[in-house]
């Protein structure tokens, strides 16, 4: 164990076995050691962790990280321990007996770092055991997700403000890549830490060359090709919006001949892990990717990064420029721009706003509710009210602000499973009554390809035992590798803490808030283009976003070069009334009667799914998207004088 006399240097050799600080860790370290909040703003790869794993261990209590990815917990937890620090994680597919041993090792102070998914804060029965244990430091890593101003807002970071407060925690460290000045100072203001105690490094990169090449849509295929055949030679990522192009421009590029695969968040799980082990393996390979491709690619030699598509936000846009070049040498960033993707990217905002609608239907679940309880289902919740799941999940923390609500604990309805030994090896190791009780487990597990899907409510009722007993048992099989269990279908309970509300005037407040945001989200997509055609050196105006003053031009962007001006070609677009909005919405009409709203049909023409939509399988009718290339807002007023 530490003592409070050795210095963070000494830690740092000894535990840590690293010979000296990345530039910015003494500095947090330092503030956080003499008791101070911070915020650490580095790069990717510059080593933030390190800036609460060093402090952590000079603290006298616990440090709680909360982190947005269980595969980062997994390889921050893994290091820790291999350097003898005693760390953990907690995350729902624990089983429970280690889950409870985590627990109390870190109510008896055993744990010097405990890491977790801020979802854990719905559950009641974690909160009071949190009461129980000494946290001195809450460390949030990729804490710009708690900016409703920043690019990747998860509306459940923004209750972690009010859990410091309410679990007392003095102290809090605030870890992220890309934060602009406006959400550095959301952010400081919601944990109350002081500006100063802001600690940047430089985010400025010398050996990225980036280029914006204004080029029509129908001439991108051949400028990718040529600006892929050129210089530097090397690893690439083509970065696109939809999946469907990343197969599409994935295909055309090995039609001539280049080593070129596409990756999406749509494909399987093992064909992902695939092409990105071969991409990370190999010295000329080309992916061709949503932004589902980053995460966690740590290629030191990745010499192109190409927008095919606008990026979605500066701060998606650096960060993946952020994916060249990390060993140093020159790298390529190219853009590929007109203006034909700005409605797409704005789609993305008009789709994850609720209409007024879907906000009273969830308000009056609430207040028609019977009981003190409000159950979420989040899937079947989603389309009964015709709201994404995101923005469904806004909404309920939004209710929880309000004082609405408040989250009491998640349960699983179903549970499936898959045989490692067979159910009779299972059955046959227990004896007596036991014996029993497990045959009438399996008699009611019914078989599908993979999977066995339980009916539990079948076991309940034939033997008599509780809910309990069942899980119980099903963890106990699972613990000992006789079955691969899988909860399914979660629940999230909810108390209902003022029925009494005004529920007019809270669908009134609640769509408002929305369309706020909305409009937030699409103005910045066109300070975003604006910035591009500026006529002003591209790393000075991005480093000038992230509030860092670069002195002098980087001399090697593209407007450095004397390419501007940088105008983005428009795509003609023929005049609406050359369209027929009542044929166009008439298949979609006989589905959706009596009501056909104004704000879906224009979801519909631009292409925007909703679950409502998905249900009516607007998809295949041949109106739907086929407006998608017109902006949102003039379709909207276009069809409300049709309808
Ligand atoms: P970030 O979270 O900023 O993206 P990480 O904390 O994951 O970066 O650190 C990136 C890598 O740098 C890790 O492999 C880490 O072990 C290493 N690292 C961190 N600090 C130091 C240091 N002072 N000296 C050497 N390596 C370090
Ligand atoms: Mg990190």
């Amino acid at each position: 164990m530490i003592n409070s006399t050795q210095t963070i240097d000494h830690t740092l050799k000894k535990t840590f076995e690293f010979n000296a600080f990345k530039p910015g860790q003494r500095q947090v370290a330092e503030l956080v050691s003499s008791g101070k909040s911070a915020v650490a703003i580095f790069p990717t790869g510059a080593g933030k962790s390190l800036c609460y794993q060093l402090p952590a261990l000079h603290e006298p209590g616990m440090t709680l990280v909360i982190s947005p990815l269980l595969s980062l917990m997994k390889d921050q937890v893994e290091f820790l321990q291999s350097k003898n620090i005693a760390a953990a994680k907690l995350d729902s597919g624990l089983p429970s007996r280690q889950y409870r041993q985590i627990l109390e090792a870190a109510r008896l102070g055993d744990l010097k770092i405990l890491m977790i998914a801020v979802e854990r804060f719905k559950n009641e029965r974690f909160r009071t055991q949190l009461r129980q244990m000494n946290i001195s430091l809450l460390v949030v890593d990729e804490a710009h997700c708690i900016s409703e101003w920043g690019h990747n807002f998860r509306p459940d970071y923004l209750k972690i403000p009010h859990f410091q407060k309410e679990f007392n925690i003095n102290k809090t460290l605030l870890l992220t890549a890309t934060a602009t000045s406006k959400v550095i100072s959301d952010m400081c203001e919601k944990f109350s830490i002081s500006q100063e105690h802001v600690v940047k490094t430089g985010f400025y990169r010398k050996n990225l060359f980036l280029r914006i090449r204004p080029v029509l849509e129908k001439d991108k295929d051949s400028l990718l090709r040529q600006v892929l055949a050129g210089k530097p030679a090397g690893p690439a990522i083509v970065y696109v919006t939809l999946q469907k192009t990343a197969e599409n421009v994935a295909r055309m590029l090995q039609q001539h001949g280049f080593d070129a695969e596409a990756y999406h968040a749509g494909m399987k799980n093992e064909q992902r892990e695939d092409i990105q082990n071969r991409f990370m393996a190999g010295k000329n390979g080309i992916v061709t990717a949503t932004i589902a491709f980053g995460m966690g690619i740590d290629k030191q030699d990745i010499r192109k990064v190409i927008h095919y598509d606008l990026p979605k936000s500066m701060e998606g846009y650096s960060q993946e420029i952020g994916r060249a070049g990390r060993d140093q040498e020159p790298c390529l960033c190219c853009m590929l721009a007109n203006r034909s993707g700005i409605a797409l990217l704005e789609n993305f905002v008009y789709g994850d706003t609720p209409a007024r609608r879907g906000i009273y239907h969830v308000l009056n679940l609430i207040k028609q509710s019977q009981q003190p309880f409000f159950e979420v289902r989040a899937h079947s919740l989603s389309k009964e009210s015709d709201i994404r799941l995101l923005p469904l999940k806004t909404l309920l923390v939004y209710l929880e602000m309000e004082k609405i609500i408040s989250p009491q604990y998640t349960y699983f309805e179903k549970y499936s499973f898959q045989y490692i030994k067979t159910a009779q090896e299972i059955i046959n190791t227990f004896q007596g009554k036991r014996k029993q009780f497990v045959h009438t487990i399996f008699k009611y597990a019914k078989p599908a390809k993979t999977w066995s899907h339980l009916n539990i409510d079948a076991v309940i009722e034939e033997s008599g035992s509780q809910r309990q007993r069942v899980l119980t048992a099903l963890e106990y099989f699972n613990e000992k590798r006789w079955i691969h269990l899988q909860p399914k279908l979660a629940v999230e309970v909810f108390t209902i803490d003022n029925p009494g509300f005004n529920i007019g005037a809270t669908a009134d407040k609640l769509t408002k808030l929305f369309k706020n945001k909305e409009k937030k989200d699409v103005d910045r997509i066109h300070a975003m283009l604006e910035m591009f055609e500026k006529p002003q050196c591209l790393a000075k105006s991005l480093s000038a976003f992230f509030g860092e003053n670069l002195d002098t031009d980087c001399a090697r962007c593209s407007v450095c070069l004397q390419h501007p001006p940088i105008i983005l070609p428009a795509h003609e677009l023929p005049p609406l009334e050359n369209h027929d909005a009542a044929a166009l919405l008439q298949p979609l009409k006989e589905k959706a009667l009596p009501d056909l709203s104004a704000d879906l049909a224009t979801r519909f023409l631009c292409g925007i799914n909703t679950p409502r939509l998905a249900q009516y399988k607007a998809k295949e009718m041949p109106g739907f998207g086929k407006l998608e290339q017109y902006s949102f807002k003039v379709i909207e007023q276009w069809v409300t004088a049709k309808l």
